[in-house]
Formats: C-alpha cells, structure tokens, sequence
C-alpha cells in the first residue's frame, strides 16, 4: 500500500501558471499584430489584493514588474516576495506623507496626478540620492470621480514636473471610463496615444518611451494603439474580492 501524501499545504497554483502564459502569449502576438515586437511591451502584473505566495508563483512563471496601488500593502509583503530582479512601480492614487517610505524601494512612479505630489517626489528623491521615474496620469475622460491631469493641461503639467530635480517623467499613464465596446476603448487608448506622440518633441529625450494603458478587459485593445506596458490583474490572479 502507498501512502497517500497530503497536498492540503499547497492548494493548486496552476490555474497561475496557465493564466500567465494565455495573457503572456496575447501580449506578444498583440504586439506583433501593432508592427512592433514582444520586447515593446511589458507586461505589469497588479498584485493588490494578492498574497505574497501567489505572487511568488507569477514571478517563477517570468513575472518580472509588479504594480501596487497601496503603500502599505506594498511594504507588508516585501519580506516575503522574491524580488531580486523585480520591478515595482506604484500604480493608485499615492499621498504625499507615503513618499518617503517607498522612495528607494519602487523604480517608478506611474500615478503622478498632481504638481504639489511631483514636489514632495523631488524633495525625497534629492534627500536620498535618487532619480525616480514617474509617469503623469492623464484623466482621458474627463471624469469627475477620477484624478489626474486634464489632457489640456497633461503636456505643460509634464514639462514642469520634468524640470523637477529627481524627477525623470517617462510618460504618461491612464485609466480610461469603463466601455460598453471594444471601439470605444480604442478611441480613449488612441486620444492617449495622440497626446504621447504630441509630447514627445517638446520632451525632447530617449527616454520619454512609456504609455502605460490597458488593463484585464482591455489589454489587447491598448496594446494595438500604442501602449508599451499593461497593467493586468484580474486576468491573471482571478476576481478581486472588492
Ligand atoms: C487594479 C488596477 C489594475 C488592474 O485591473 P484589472 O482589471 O484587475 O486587470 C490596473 N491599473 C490600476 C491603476 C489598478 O488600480
């Protein structure tokens, strides 16, 4: 008779495994399908709301960049993350008193959506010997309940934020309404693209190279107007409980 060895400690992350590489290969051909290659887009995976052994299973599937919305989340599974070769990058709303603790932990920025958040950047940054990068969230809907910039105001907004010693702007982030259609979704991701393109001159630097649009729902669409990293968390650890 065999003994039976229990599996109870390990639940089944398979169903990780499986989702990374379906979205992974969607991206790529995606990519492809948009006249660039696989290496123009990255792929983020949104970890919030995710434990840390989840997470670790990802990064062994060739996750390589996180997104956290959260300050404290972030630090509260640091301990507990494989993170060499790791990439994190806050992606939600971020108040100014939590600069200083993530200002050498995160490589970028994504949701810059005021100047006085852009100042206290700069002002940690400096203090601790640092560039960040940071992408400047444009509000491509105009929509009252979201922050970010206006796409009026995005490109001088920028510039002025650029000019910030220890700020370095890569580009721009969005977060566009919620679509009933696919083509309404392009229309948004194009509006972000045309604005991207429009403020590369003034930028005038190699390295204003990022447009990071396109989420679970709609990865696909951003990627075929321009988008260069997607921001993917559902589709790959399955349905938030919030
Ligand atoms: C949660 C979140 C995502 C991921 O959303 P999904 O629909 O779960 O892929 C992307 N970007 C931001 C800013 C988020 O807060």
């Amino acid at each position: 008779m065999t003994e039976r060895i229990s599996t109870e400690q390990e639940p089944d992350l398979g169903y990780i495994d499986e989702n990374y590489k379906y979205i992974k290969e969607r991206v790529d051909a995606a990519a492809v399908k948009s006249g660039r290659t696989p290496a123009d887009v990255r792929l983020m995976a949104v970890t919030k709301t995710v434990a840390p052994y989840i997470i670790n299973r990802a990064i062994a599937c060739g996750a390589r960049l996180i997104g956290e919305n959260k300050v404290q989340e972030l630090l509260g599974k640091l301990d507990d993350l494989r993170t060499e070769g790791l990439e994190m990058h806050i992606i939600g709303h971020l108040q100014s008193n939590k600069v200083k603790k993530i200002i050498t932990t995160v490589a970028m920025i994504q949701s810059v959506d005021s100047l006085s958040l852009a100042q206290e950047i700069s002002r940690r940054a400096v203090e601790s010997g640092v560039v960040m990068d940071v992408l400047t969230e444009v509000n491509i809907g105009c929509e009252w309940s979201k922050t970010g910039f206006a796409c009026e105001e995005l490109t001088e907004r920028s510039l002025e934020i650029d000019a910030l010693p220890g700020v370095n702007v890569r580009g721009f982030m969005a977060i566009p309404p919620v679509c009933e259609t696919e083509a309404e979704a392009r229309g948004y991701f194009a509006r972000v693209r045309g604005l991207f393109e429009d403020a590369k001159p003034r930028f005038g630097k190699a390295d204003f190279d990022t447009l990071s649009m396109g989420m679970s729902a709609d990865y696909e669409a951003a990627i075929l107007e321009g988008a260069t990293l997607v921001r993917v968390g559902s589709a790959l650890f399955g349905r938030r409980r919030y």
